[in-house]
């Protein structure tokens, strides 16, 4: 897959251009001017899978990629949180919802999009959420009335499939998948 295009230095200003650094494997871009290498690294995305009483909080995207349709509470990954700090914090900030982080559910390689998307399992101390900024509705669902054909993303579906495998089976197991972008 091609880099993302960068033109000039981050650090200085002056262009870069693409090239292997001498000892390093992969094509980068360098800047000559200040000899900053740029790295580009894959993002976390985190997320949870909230429930109370066995229903699961899910949320209709208000935001593109994937506006309409529906997922649990994720997003990027800050720098100075941990990762159920960051679930914690996505859950209050698309569906105005405090919740306790539980066990890790999955870890999902999206090559495809240069991501890593972890959840964990979460619970709902009390029915209160709403839409966040980024959501156009909030809903807490029996585990039968998901929308399986208007889920948003590859990692989303995935989450919930093995979240409510392991609920019926009384485990609480982590699973690794590498998915595409897109069912
Ligand atoms: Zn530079």
């Amino acid at each position: 897959m091609m880099a993302r295009m960068m033109n000039f230095c981050s650090h200085c200003g002056q262009p870069v251009a693409l090239a292997i650094p001498p000892g390093d494997h992969l094509p980068r871009f360098l800047c000559k001017a200040c000899g900053v290498i740029h790295y580009e690294n894959p993002k976390l995305v985190v997320g949870c899978v909230p429930e109370l009483d066995g229903r699961i909080l899910i949320c209709k995207r208000a935001i593109e990629p994937r506006r309409g349709y529906w997922t649990i509470p994720a997003g990027f990954m800050e720098n100075d949180e941990t990762l159920q700090q960051a679930a914690a914090r996505e859950c209050q900030e698309e569906a105005l919802a405090d919740v306790e982080i539980g066990s890790l559910l999955v870890v999902a390689h999206v090559l495809s999009a240069r991501q890593v998307h972890v959840f964990f399992r979460a619970h709902l101390p009390t029915p209160s959420f709403g839409a966040g900024p980024e959501s156009l509705e909030v809903d807490l669902v029996k585990p039968a009335d998901i929308p399986w054909s208007d889920i948003a993303f590859p990692s989303t579906e995935f989450a919930l499939r093995r979240y409510l495998e392991d609920r019926a089976a009384g485990a609480e197991q982590h699973h690794f998948a590498t998915l595409e972008r897109r069912l």
